[in-house]
């Protein structure tokens, strides 16, 4: 008895639920004609920043790539005469990107991040191949004022260690050899 009580009462309840909505107004969104704005930190498309002074943030540190759990960032690293180094080229197979966001997370530069834009989809997988080109934007993203190259500590032609902003003079650590 117990039973067909339940089963009623189910019924009960799903048909006024039923009947509850039918006089609410709809709230359909007629996607792709209204696209909802997502909030700025949202993960989807993945981008290449630059500093505020338009050079290419990335350092090609492979920092990025180690922690990708799909492996699904390559990229070769080289040199400039100053000593600023630079991703040679760079590529992400967002095909098989699951927008975890830990490349953004890693990165020392601020240069990789990820875009609330989501309309990715593409028939053919290949075309989710991108190189340095399509993801080098000329923007900084999120991260408006930072610079790797003024607080990174590192020797370059415009400037030697310890000489950067905030930082101070290297310590020598073979003094605390025995
Ligand atoms: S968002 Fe995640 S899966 Fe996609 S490239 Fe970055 S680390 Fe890899
Ligand atoms: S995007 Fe960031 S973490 Fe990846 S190689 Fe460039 S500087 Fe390193």
């Amino acid at each position: 008895m117990s039973e067909i009580y339940e089963s009623v009462k189910a019924f009960g309840t799903g048909f006024a639920t039923t009947f509850k909505h039918m006089f609410r107004k709809p709230i359909t969104e007629e996607y792709p004609e209204y696209k909802r704005p997502l909030p700025e930190r949202s993960r989807a498309r993945i981008v290449l920043t630059r500093d505020p002074d338009g050079k290419e943030r990335c350092v090609g540190c492979y920092l990025c790539s180690a922690v990708c759990p799909v492996s699904c960032i390559s990229m070769q690293s080289a040199e400039q005469a100053d000593g600023r180094r630079y991703a040679e080229w760079f590529r992400i197979n967002l095909g098989r990107c699951i927008y975890c966001g830990l490349c953004e997370e890693a990165c020392p530069t601020s240069a990789i991040q990820l875009t609330p834009d989501y309309e990715n989809c593409q028939r053919d997988i290949l075309t989710l191949v991108f190189e340095k080109e399509d993801l080098l934007v000329d923007h900084c993203g999120k991260d408006k004022e930072y610079c790797f190259y003024k607080y990174a500590g590192i020797s370059t032609a415009e400037m030697g260690k310890g000489e950067h902003i905030n930082e101070e003079k290297p310590v020598n650590v073979r003094s605390n050899l025995p």
